[in-house]
């Protein structure tokens, strides 16, 4: 399961669970993107986001997270990360579970073929996604449609949250807000390049 997870919230762990039952996956990884080429406004280290995760999934014996896109240098493409994780895992059948709205741009990214190639796709949508986008991009058919109605919540919205001191119970694991409070995550509007200094 790919994404920026900046933070992770209850949203990718509902995506996660119905991915899980409803594919009948044995596991799933989350994989935190280190450096997500196409945005700009992620700016919370890669360290922060993957150790957030961590804490978010570390009681569910079928989750668990990679650091492979945390730790490898330069600007995080899926086709790399697919190619290591079929090496690794040999035969293993691999799905690549993500928001469909990054899925819609995926005919854009590296090597694009050879990603959708390389592990069948979910697409998790928000409650009234419209999917004649998917159609319109000719990927209704190499896509599986997942649809999550706790993706009503959104990274955008819980940063924001933060920023304005509202409260994001509920809507985020308790580790995670403690974890995004201790270091100052998400602080002030406009957070700072990554976000909480170093770790
Ligand atoms: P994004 O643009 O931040 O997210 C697009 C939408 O999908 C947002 O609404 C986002 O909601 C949602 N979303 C993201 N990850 C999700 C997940 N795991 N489950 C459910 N919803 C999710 O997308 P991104 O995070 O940068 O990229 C998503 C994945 O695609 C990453 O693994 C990234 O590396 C990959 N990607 C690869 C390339 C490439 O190889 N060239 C290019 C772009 C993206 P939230 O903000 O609430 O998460």
């Amino acid at each position: 399961m790919g994404g920026t997870f900046d933070p992770v919230h209850l949203g990718h762990l509902v995506t996660a669970e119905q991915a899980r039952a409803d594919l009948g996956l044995d596991e799933v990884v989350f994989v935190p993107a280190g450096s997500p080429w196409q945005k700009s406004d992620t700016t919370t280290a890669p360290e922060h986001r993957y150790l957030m995760t961590v804490l978010a999934t570390a009681a569910n014996p079928a989750f668990s997270v990679s650091r492979i896109e945390v730790d490898r240098e330069g600007p995080t493409y899926t086709v790399q990360t697919l190619r290591q994780l079929r090496e690794l895992l040999g035969d293993t059948r691999l799905f690549f579970i993500t928001g469909a709205d990054a899925i819609l741009s995926i005919l854009t990214w590296k090597d694009a073929e050879e990603t959708l190639a390389l592990a069948d796709f979910v697409a998790a949508t928000r409650p009234g996604h419209d999917l004649r986008a998917l159609r319109d991009e000719g990927l209704e058919d190499r896509v599986t449609v997942l649809d999550v109605p706790a993706l009503a919540i959104s990274s955008t919205d819980i940063r924001e949250r933060f920023a304005r001191g509202r409260s994001v119970s509920y809507l985020i694991p308790r580790e995670v807000e403690q974890y995004a409070r201790k270091h100052g995550l998400y602080a002030t509007p406009g957070w700072g390049l990554w976000g909480g200094g170093d770790v």
